[in-house]
């Protein structure tokens, strides 16, 4: 329902859950933060029902580092438990989703059939399943995203990290908003414009079918073919 992703120089924990108290307005069952830590190892947190909820699993056992993404759910595939909750994790990938996967079915049964072992109910748990075996192949992370964006079908937004890339955070937008935020001391990704104002003073709307790799120089986005393209950016409404 909610996402948002940050590359920054400050904790990266406060920040995401800050955000998706801004983005609770648009209602959701559970959330969770995933950060990747100085030495690059994902830490995950989830809690079913309110934030508060996160909060206070977070300040039992912190989450250290800069870099993080974290999701509010409205379920679609699986019960609002916390095993359901955002982020999934398959080895070294892991993913927030808005939307649905329509070919879930079919990805679940091929993975299955390679002997993946699905840990939730979820949608969104097939698709770190799908970007970790391409990095498993030895793809490198552009291509793993490129090559697992192929291979979705469905109305969705996601943000991606991977274990030892701590100045990358992957994002795909197909037919659910999703907006780039670039600040000062760091770039963001975000569902909702006002989730992002606070932190940034210029946004990049992506367009339908575009992915993008963001990192703390820049970003880079690609359209649905995989070609490099530009698209503009827009100073972020004050009002917000
Ligand atoms: N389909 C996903 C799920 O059920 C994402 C739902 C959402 O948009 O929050 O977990």
């Amino acid at each position: 329902c909610g996402i948002f992703g940050v590359l920054g120089s400050e904790p990266a924990a406060p920040r995401l859950l800050d955000a998706l108290k801004r983005l609770e307005y648009r209602g959701y069952d559970s959330a969770g933060i995933t950060t990747l830590d100085e030495s690059g190892r994902l830490g995950r947190r989830r809690a079913a029902g309110k934030l508060r909820n996160l909060e206070k699993a977070l300040d039992a056992e912190p989450l250290s580092g800069t870099t993080g993404i974290g999701h509010t759910r409205w379920a679609t595939h699986g019960a609002p438990t916390v095993n359901n909750a955002h982020p999934h994790i398959a080895g070294r990938v892991a993913v927030v989703h808005n939307g649905i996967i329509e070919n879930y079915r079919t990805l679940r049964d091929e993975l299955m059939a390679r002997g993946v072992k699905p840990e939730s109910d979820t949608d969104t748990e097939l698709v770190a399943h799908l970007v970790e075996a391409a990095l498993a192949a030895g793809l490198s992370p552009k291509e793993a995203i490129g090559a697992t964006l192929g291979k979705l079908q469905g109305a969705y937004a996601l943000a991606i990290l991977i274990e030892g890339e701590q100045d990358l955070i992957a994002a795909a937008r197909a037919g659910s908003p999703l907006a780039i935020g670039l600040g000062e001391e760091g770039t963001y990704l975000g569902s909702d414009a006002i989730a992002l104002a606070p932190f940034s003073d210029r946004l990049i709307y992506m367009e339908e079918g575009d992915w993008a790799l963001l990192s703390r120089g820049g970003v880079e986005i690609f359209d649905e073919a995989g070609e490099p393209v530009e698209r503009a950016i827009v100073a972020t409404p004050v009002s917000i």
